[in-house]
């Protein structure tokens, strides 16, 4: 712990009227309290801290000092209330957690406010919503966008059932309630939330609690920063970084046709984790991204895109270089038109309206020859022992992405993938790597297209001809699927997880159920 602690007394250290605020990266957890996540998805960005005052300390009651794990002591001492933060969303305890390397874990994570008194601190809604259920110890706030925040143990609860409560809204305060046997004074603070290919699961609540502790206490000493450095019609690429949180992968985020703040245009994150070849002087070296540009705005005419660093907090400044302009026009891609069969289909291919696809006319379908029409959701496969190695099974044949950025492109995703041996993977051949971007076709009545190789069975038969592929970088003899071990970011409005540790565990664990949290 002492070396840990000091390392991030380094790196983690973030604001300016808190200089003493640290915290130990998401997923690293107390010693022996089991086996963390480490996710750097900010999953409610833009929450309220839910207690009202700073300081606050998140930590684990069961294994600090008091606790029935802890190393002694009581649950008042001064060890408790110190940084820096830990961790404690995939403790050891039994619940079902899809997302927590071994399957199992504590939901979500313990705070404690500022002393140990209890019914003094005032928890706060960290983000509107209706309040949905009451438990003996529990209240459940739903937001509008599904989101469902939970806090635990509260004291004096202020609101009720079917109530709509405001952002920063009292709704009781810190205590130790655990329906009849009190628990120590503390706030248990969970997030649930749809997560694509899992399902609704409790996510990681760390870094949004990170970032909207920093929002309370004050902006980071150095805001984020980076540049907007070129648009071609194959790519958007530049960098974004934080000084004050040099660990974590940030946002940019990337606005057409609009800007921040404007109540009009939707921000897409894309995660700025790419490693980045000419990044001499600014020491952002691993904080590039690349992204192919809406191919829905492939219209010809001028569109403005800017762009911002998003680290987490309301200070998001616009990157140097923006805004740009993008003019673009469809070129259409050799290859044979395959049959979506409808918005149900394209959603579970993960295909998006605003990324993916292009209104073309009839004459341009009908001068394409149709190939086999796409399944209605894909089989996603992924090894056992690699989680790194996914693969989408069409036709009989699996198919990798070429790389990095275009397994964001299709948003390829080990979680909720089939978990298969190597020899259940050699039983399927391997077949053409998928286009580097998913290139979809709308006809003059609705329909939908996919472009794609006509022969998708042989590992040769790909991207030839595709003007819209990366320069250089089509299909090679990459035979064993695409090392997306870095893809854990977002592309367009989809977050999806991408941290890849533990997966084979998570596949046949068996609920249990626990009480203690
Ligand atoms: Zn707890």
């Amino acid at each position: 712990m002492p070396a840990l602690a000091a390392t991030c007394a380094l790196l983690c250290a973030s604001s300016a009227r808190a200089d003493e605020f640290t915290y130990n990266p998401p997923g690293v957890l107390t010693p022996g309290s089991g086996t963390g996540r480490m996710d750097n998805t900010v999953y409610a960005p833009g929450m309220r801290f839910p207690i009202e005052s700073a300081p606050a300390f998140a930590n684990s009651q069961v294994w600090g000092n008091g606790g029935s794990e802890g190393p002694g002591g009581g649950q008042c001492d001064i060890e408790n209330f110190s940084y820096p933060w830990w961790d404690n969303y995939c403790e050891t305890r039994s619940w079902d957690m899809p997302l927590c390397p071994s399957g199992i874990g504590h939901q979500g994570q313990d705070i404690r406010a500022a002393t140990c008194e209890k019914n003094v601190h005032w928890v706060v809604s960290a983000e509107a919503g209706t309040v949905t259920n009451i438990g003996s110890y529990s209240v459940y706030i739903t937001a509008d966008n599904g989101t469902r925040y939970d806090y635990l143990h509260m004291g004096s609860v202020q609101v009720s059932v079917g109530q709509d409560v405001a952002k920063g809204e009292h709704i009781g305060k810190v205590s130790n309630e655990f329906g009849g046997t009190p628990t120590s004074v503390h706030m248990h603070f969970n997030l649930r939330q749809n997560v694509q290919g899992v399902g609704t699961v409790y996510v990681p609540t760390y870094l949004s609690l990170v970032t909207s502790y920093q929002a309370l206490i004050g902006p980071p000493v150095e805001p984020a920063q980076g540049a907007l450095d070129d648009i071609t019609c194959d790519t958007i690429s530049g960098w974004a970084a934080s000084p004050a949180y040099s660990d974590i992968a940030i946002e940019a985020r990337l606005y057409f046709d609009g800007e921040k703040g404007d109540g009009a245009t939707v921000g897409h994150p894309i995660l700025a984790d790419f490693a980045r070849a000419e990044c001499g002087t600014t020491g952002a070296c691993d904080n590039g991204f690349e992204v192919g540009p809406p191919l829905s705005l492939f219209d010809g005419l001028d569109h403005a895109v800017r762009s911002y660093a998003s680290d987490g907090t309301p200070v998001a400044p616009e990157l140097v270089g923006s805004p740009k302009t993008m003019n673009c026009s469809f070129e259409l891609p050799a290859g044979v038109r395959r049959k979506i069969s409808g918005e149900e289909a394209k959603s579970a291919w993960k295909l998006s309206t605003f990324w993916d696809e292009t209104g073309v006319s009839a004459g341009v379908l009908g001068s394409m020859t149709e190939g086999a029409a796409l399944d209605d959701k894909p089989r996603v496969v992924v090894s056992a022992t690699d989680a790194s190695k996914i693969w989408i099974v069409d036709s009989g044949v699996r198919r990798a992405a070429v790389d990095v950025r275009s397994a964001r492109a299709w948003e390829l995703s080990p979680i909720g993938a089939e978990a298969l041996s190597d020899a259940e993977l050699a039983a399927i051949p391997e077949g053409a790597p998928l286009r580097p971007r998913p290139i979809v076709l709308r006809g003059p009545e609705g329909d939908l297209w996919l472009v794609d190789d006509g022969d998708v069975t042989s590992p040769q038969g790909a991207g030839a001809g595709d003007a819209l592929g990366p320069d250089g970088d089509g299909p090679g003899a990459d035979d064993e699927g695409c090392d997306c071990s870095t893809a854990g970011g977002a592309r367009g409005d989809l977050r999806f997880v991408g941290l890849l540790v533990g997966l084979a565990a998570v596949v046949g664990r068996r609920a249990r159920k626990q009480r203690a949290r």
